[in-house]
């Protein structure tokens, strides 16, 4: 983390899990636990239905809510898909685009995370764009190249003032749901290379006030190790942000003086 020139998030992917009710439930387990956010943003992103009810289900607790994907037309004929305006108008502050998941089973390409990342900011949210490299990429030793093409195809036609509210998340595939985490220097070199890459785009001014993430099985045992690699800002979170009392953890984790 580097506090001094970039925001910490720490942000919860609930995946499809969760009804509104669970939500509730979530949100009053958080209080009792009270966690220590001094330092850093907390984003819980819910499955679309639960929108609302995370909103004021996470009202009083300093938790904004985030949506987990967003179709980039603005309008139309797109059965069962949700634009940007309409999450932003629910008061979604954060959106997830392109995790692996909706790469893996829903079809989504680079050329549709690049327009959904546009629609996104267009509609004045963060997007958090998810990177990563699946367990063959990483073995025949092309992951930089991998991740250097997801950042730069993600970011294609994005201004340097709209690059300052977008997130980048770092999860390899093969950490994601598996228990497997990468180790710190594994995440550490990725995330750096993600700077280095945005730098090389952008200029050093806004690569250093860019928030990387990295997500791929953090948990409260190794949240406080990765979190203290310079150049990961927090962390996206599957799993262990079904849990209140993990959650929170690793909000803590985050917060140490
Ligand atoms: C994720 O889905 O973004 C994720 C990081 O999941 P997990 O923490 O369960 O690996």
């Amino acid at each position: 983390m580097n506090r001094r020139y970039r925001k910490t998030i720490i942000a919860g992917n609930w995946k499809m899990n969760m009804t509104a009710s669970e939500t509730r439930k979530f949100a009053e387990d958080m209080r009792a636990i009270a966690p220590r956010a001094k330092w850093c943003e907390v984003v819980v992103c819910v499955p679309a239905c639960n929108i609302t009810a995370a909103t004021k289900a996470f009202k009083d607790l300093h938790v904004s809510v985030g949506a987990e994907n967003l179709y980039y037309e603005k309008s139309g004929a797109f059965t069962g898909e949700i634009s940007a305006d309409m999450l932003k108008d629910l008061g979604v502050k954060y959106v997830i685009i392109g995790h692996s998941e909706r790469r893996q089973y829903f079809g989504e390409t680079d050329f549709s995370v690049n327009k959904k990342v546009h629609a996104a900011l267009e509609a004045g949210m963060h997007p958090i764009i998810c990177v990563g490299e699946s367990l063959e990429q990483r073995e025949l030793g092309i992951t930089m190249e991998l991740i250097a093409l997801q950042v730069k195809s993600a970011l294609a036609g994005v201004s340097a003032e709209k690059v300052r509210k977008c997130v980048i998340a770092y999860e390899p595939v093969w950490a994601i749901g598996t228990g497997k985490t990468a180790t710190s220097e594994q995440a550490a070199e990725v995330c750096t290379f993600i700077r280095t890459t945005v730098r090389h785009l952008y200029g050093a001014r806004v690569a250093r006030s860019v928030t990387i993430q990295y997500g791929g099985s953090m948990k409260p045992a190794n949240a406080a190790e990765l979190l203290s690699q310079p150049d990961i800002d927090g962390g996206l979170i599957g799993g262990a942000a079904l849990k209140a009392k993990d959650f929170v953890e690793i909000i803590n984790a985050a917060n140490q003086d």
